[in-house]
């Protein structure tokens, strides 16, 4: 199993906050060969076998792991006894401080990102494509742990995963003026008769403005449809693909 550590956590103990690649798991074409998806049409068994082989290499039990049923929203959801890994709830952003309780964010292309309050220890996993993103979904979600769980945005870290980058990511004018109009103009590059689109661009800038330093944020800086061989990508695989996911855990112990 390939997986990518974040750097910007790698000297935090307690918590562990990782990307898988589509490589290691047992899924067949088109799905090969980590897919994490239920909902994508691979077989439900080699679904649940790369989540226990992802479990077995993180170390936790997969029953704790909180994923989503993502609807392309804004929905922020604080971690509760009813989520359990066969009982997802539907957001697109889950939050929590508990301890032993993996959170997981999936994509192929959207951006996976990944919290870290190191100081009132609290986590989040946020999934944002260009939608999540024009609603705020990131900000949102770091509203509601400085809510929930006093996190500061002076010291919370955050990593945005493997996605589509705006040299693949193709828009058609509609949207593109959709995004200037929010005011994202510099997210947006135009080749000849193209129009291209940086999710990232649009989350940085969020970002910035809600007080966040560079040095507080760190980038995976993959795109997935360059690299569709590494990565599950919705429009490099002609959309019948699996997912890759991001995880973060808060640990009682070290393991
Ligand atoms: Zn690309």
């Amino acid at each position: 199993m390939k997986t990518i550590s974040s750097k910007l956590l790698a000297t935090s103990s307690h918590v562990s906050a990782q990307f898988t690649t589509r490589k290691g798991g047992v899924s067949q074409p088109p799905y090969d060969e980590l897919n994490l998806a239920f909902h994508v049409g691979d077989t439900p068994a080699s679904v649940a076998e790369n989540h226990q082989l992802l479990a077995t290499d993180i170390g936790y039990v997969l029953h704790n792991l909180i994923h989503m049923r993502q609807i392309h929203s804004d929905r922020v959801l604080i971690a509760d006894d009813t989520m359990t890994f066969e009982s997802p709830p539907q957001c697109d952003a889950i939050i929590t401080n508990r301890l032993d309780i993996p959170l997981m964010v999936m994509s192929a292309d959207c951006t996976p990102i990944l919290l870290y309050d190191p100081i009132n220890r609290a986590i989040g996993a946020v999934h944002a494509g260009r939608a999540g993103a024009l609603n705020s979904i990131l900000i949102k979600t770091l509203a509601d742990m400085e809510k929930h769980y006093g996190t500061s945005a002076d010291t919370v870290q955050i990593i945005l995963g493997p996605s589509i980058h705006g040299c693949c990511y193709e828009i058609n004018e509609t949207i593109a003026n959709e995004v200037k109009s929010q005011g994202y103009q510099d997210a947006v590059r135009r080749e000849e008769n193209n129009v291209f689109l940086e999710v990232n661009a649009i989350l940085l800038m969020q970002l910035k403005e809600y007080g966040i330093t560079a040095a507080q944020i760190e980038v995976i800086d993959e795109c997935t449809s360059c690299h569709c061989d590494d990565y599950f990508s919705y429009r490099a695989n002609s959309q019948n693909t699996g997912r890759i996911a991001g995880v973060i855990l808060l640990r009682s112990s070290l393991s």
